[in-house]
């Protein structure tokens, strides 16, 4: 089967030899992190603690608040300091927009692409590692995060952080920030060598694709870089095990797929549409939707078909509801952002990667029907 960037399904066989792999890499990155990140996290747990900033959450959590900082300033620092002025707000009032108003998505997925282009990626940048950020340069780079509406949960986080450093020492400060550069330095050669096997594709595949995305709104997500995959493959993990707890105490639990994983073209899917998105009325027996319904009758839990970058606010607890669990499904490079997104939603939430990315809208021409690893799901679903 043809890869497109990633494949968690090495071999055409299944994916259980990548979930053993990610769980060692991810308890190895825990302990690696022991004596560089996990300080830096406890001091900032302690501010939190003291100025009563937000209920406390598991430590995995800062851990890959501070890698996904690490990691996203060197890959997109030098970009975004290179952009003077641009319509921060507007770009990124139109993210949540297209997300709350699907009707009017494609015109809205238009305007931005053009916008993208014009003002937030500058052909011309410092190709090198960035510099040590400075407090105002933190500010500046995350207006840009949320202006391209990928990394708005992050940038969300990293407010957060940027507030705790704003109080530290001068030498804290650096010492904090050569710790990130550091760790972000072994996570680099050290995730190549553990998960790259499974992220062969991905230079070849942006490489290839710079002229096609280039007026696009999805250029900066499906052409993320292969340090990318592999922190939000560790972040996917990192994130169930932290989200762990408030999962498993919901009684009942909903499955959110995307639409790339059915069995028949949109216009032939009979699937109902709903106020969440679509409910599968089962119409192709090979479908990898209808297997999970039918899966769904016996372990007790519901289907949705979600378009992406959907209102996941919809999920959230309500008066009239008692809380869900979700696992949500979705490719590499959107995973983390939406875990983040539902935890802010407080979904309690867990995860499972789609086995390859195929989708027809973003990735591959014809379009390629996507699956996940039902043992994994069925793992996620028992524990
Ligand atoms: S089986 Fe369900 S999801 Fe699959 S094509 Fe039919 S209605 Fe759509």
């Amino acid at each position: 089967m043809e890869t497109i960037t990633y494949s968690i399904k090495k071999d055409d066989k299944n994916s259980e030899e990548y979930y053993k792999d990610v769980r060692a890499f991810t308890k190895e990155v825990l302990s690696q992190a022991e004596n560089s990140l996990k300080p830096i996290a406890k001091e900032f747990i302690d501010y939190l603690r003291t100025y009563k900033l937000e209920e406390i959450r598991e430590i995995e959590e800062y851990v890959l608040e501070l890698l996904s900082f690490g990691i996203l300033w060197r890959s997109y620092a030098n970009k975004a300091l290179k952009v003077k002025r641009a319509p921060f707000i507007t770009l990124a009032r139109m993210s949540e927009w297209r997300k709350k108003h699907q009707q009017v998505k494609p015109l809205i997925d238009f305007i931005r692409g053009i916008l993208f282009t014009f003002f937030l990626l500058p052909k011309v940048h410092n190709q090198s590692h960035p510099p040590i950020p400075k407090l105002e340069q933190i500010d500046h780079v995350c207006k840009w995060f949320e202006a391209t509406g990928e990394f708005r949960e992050q940038a969300l986080r990293f407010i957060r952080w940027r507030a705790f450093w704003g109080n530290l020492y001068f030498e804290d400060l650096l010492k904090n920030f050569y710790s990130i550069e550091e760790f972000t330095n072994w996570f680099e050669v050290r995730s190549k060598e553990a998960l790259g096997k499974y992220t062969e594709n991905v230079e070849n595949f942006i490489q290839r694709s710079q002229k096609f995305y280039r007026w696009r709104e999805d250029r900066i997500s499906c052409t993320r870089t292969r340090l990318e995959y592999h922190l939000n493959m560790v972040g996917a993990e990192l994130m169930n095990r932290a989200f762990r707890s408030e999962y498993t105490g919901t009684k009942t639990k909903v499955i959110l797929v995307p639409g790339c994983m059915r069995g028949r073209l949109p216009d032939k899917c009979e699937a109902k549409r709903v106020k969440e998105g679509l409910i599968c009325e089962g119409c192709l027996s090979s479908c990898h939707v209808n297997q999970l319904r039918e899966m769904g009758k016996k372990h007790n839990f519901e289907v949705y078909i979600i378009p992406h970058a959907s209102d996941l606010s919809l999920w959230g607890p309500a008066k009239d509801r008692p809380a869900r669990g979700v696992i949500a499904s979705a490719c590499v490079t959107t995973l983390v952002e939406g875990g983040w997104e539902l935890k802010r939603y407080d979904v309690p939430a867990q995860c499972v990667l789609l086995d390859y990315c195929g989708c027809k809208k973003h990735w591959h021409r014809d379009g390629i029907t996507t699956e996940l690893n039902i043992r994994e799901l069925k793992r996620i679903l028992s524990n």
